[in-house]
């Protein structure tokens, strides 16, 4: 194996999963895990069985293709949990599969075959996926989707002055197959307590309950909020929870980022108190590392990679480091001449700038001031070696992006390990 590779830590997510679990229940609500982009880089196949094993009831990916490979990745594991009462299509033990994008033309097959639970906002998309239950024989009312509201965002989900049409599409006097059994909706701003955005949105859905309601259309599940809306202290789990209670639902939360160990920045910036102390407990569950191939001594006014845009000042001891942007080492980790911008690695516990133009599969960092450098010795792009630490928030900040990006960027190609 190349030596490039993340290491996922079992036992950091699991304690995430709980501290953010405990959160939750403490507002009267349980959480959907969301793994959708390969849990965030992380890789479904080690985070989605661990996240079921540790008691989580709901998972949330993006694409049918990621609900059957976390069905597979979830297949003859005994997970071992008190599960909130689900349909009646899958035992108590097995985690409900929710597919956030939707589902998509000749996808209905597999959502069923796969007890996938699709969202849907468009008349066509139920239509699509009533003519897959029918062509598939599943009795009326035994085919779960979640409707999500379109409340700030202007991107998925039904405006509410459209919901009542849905509603109507899915009354089970129609015979439909499907059931109605899921109505969330997704906030813009919830990292910023301050914003209005959160009090509007939760109102606009506390309209969309009372629609459902005038149809006598009752869900038995509520979502809404992600890993920022359980560290805040704005109140809107807390509506959600009496929203929920209104229609006799169970509330959901839907984390993801937290999961992995981070929040937001900006929702630390802005000094909530709750926030900082849940950012304290998580811990941040990938490791990225590598290692030096080689080394190489240069003499001052040699250039270091394409465009020549890096020139050693002096005589430097330059590593070189088999990963790159085809791995998602961003090339804006980049460093030329006299710029203090640009990314680190950690090598033998110090810190080693990043020389010269990240190139496709290699990278080189100047390790001068690192005694005693070898080829073999590891190097962490992402992580901690003794007092030393890089985090995606680092990362993120010299790349201008946020750690999203950095986390789900790490390249296919990378080997994901499961550590304890
Ligand atoms: C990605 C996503 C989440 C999770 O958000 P985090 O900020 O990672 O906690 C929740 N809900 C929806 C609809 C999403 O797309």
């Amino acid at each position: 194996m190349r030596p490039t590779w993340v290491e996922i830590s079992r036992s950091a997510l699991r304690h995430n999963f709980a501290k953010l679990r405990a959160r939750a229940q403490s507002s009267g609500a349980e959480l959907l895990c969301v793994v959708k982009a390969d849990a965030y880089g992380h890789g479904l196949a080690i985070c989605g069985p661990e996240l079921a094993a540790a008691g989580a009831c709901w998972l949330g990916v993006t694409s049918v293709e990621e609900g059957v490979r976390l069905r597979e990745a979830l297949a003859g594991q005994e997970a071992e949990q008190d599960a909130l009462p689900t349909t009646s299509i899958l035992p108590r033990s097995v985690p409900r599969i929710l597919v956030m994008g939707g589902a998509w033309k000749g996808e209905a097959e597999a959502v069923i075959e796969h007890t996938l639970t699709p969202v849907v906002w468009e008349p066509y998309q139920i239509e699509l996926l009533e003519q897959g239950a029918r062509r598939a024989g599943v009795a009326p009312g035994h085919l779960p989707i979640h409707i999500e509201v379109e409340t700030g965002m202007a991107r998925q989900g039904v405006a509410i002055a459209g919901l009542a049409r849905l509603l109507a599409q899915l009354k089970p006097s129609t015979g439909t197959a499907l059931l109605f059994e899921g109505l969330h909706t997704h906030y813009a701003s919830a990292e910023n307590h301050q914003s209005e955005q959160n009090a509007q949105q939760t109102a606009r859905f506390c309209r969309a309950g009372l629609e459902a309601r005038k149809a006598d259309m009752w869900p038995r599940y509520l979502h809404g909020g992600n890993s920022s809306t359980l560290a805040a202290e704005d109140g809107t789990l807390h509506r959600l929870h009496e929203l929920a209670r209104g229609l006799g639902a169970h509330l959901l939360v839907r984390p993801g980022l937290g999961l992995f160990g981070y929040l937001l920045p900006e929702q630390l910036q802005n000094g909530s108190q709750a926030a900082a102390a849940i950012a304290h407990e998580l811990e941040p569950v990938l490791e990225w590392k590598t290692r030096v191939i080689a080394l190489r001594d240069l003499p001052a006014g040699t250039t270091v990679g394409y465009g020549a845009t890096w020139v050693a000042d002096s005589a430097r001891k330059i590593a070189l480091l088999p990963v790159g942007y085809a791995d998602g080492y961003s090339r804006r980790l980049s460093r030329a001449t006299g710029e203090a911008d640009g990314g680190h690695v950690l090598i033998r516990g110090q810190r080693a700038p990043v020389v010269g133009r990240v190139s496709m599969d290699l990278t080189m960092v100047d390790v001068t001031d690192v005694p005693g450098v070898e080829a073999g010795d590891e190097a962490a792009l992402l992580g901690q070696q003794g007092e030393e630490g890089i985090t995606a928030e680092e990362m993120a900040r010299v790349r201008q992006t946020i750690p999203y990006e950095v986390l789900c960027g790490v390249g296919a190609r990378v080997k994901r390990v499961a550590v304890e």
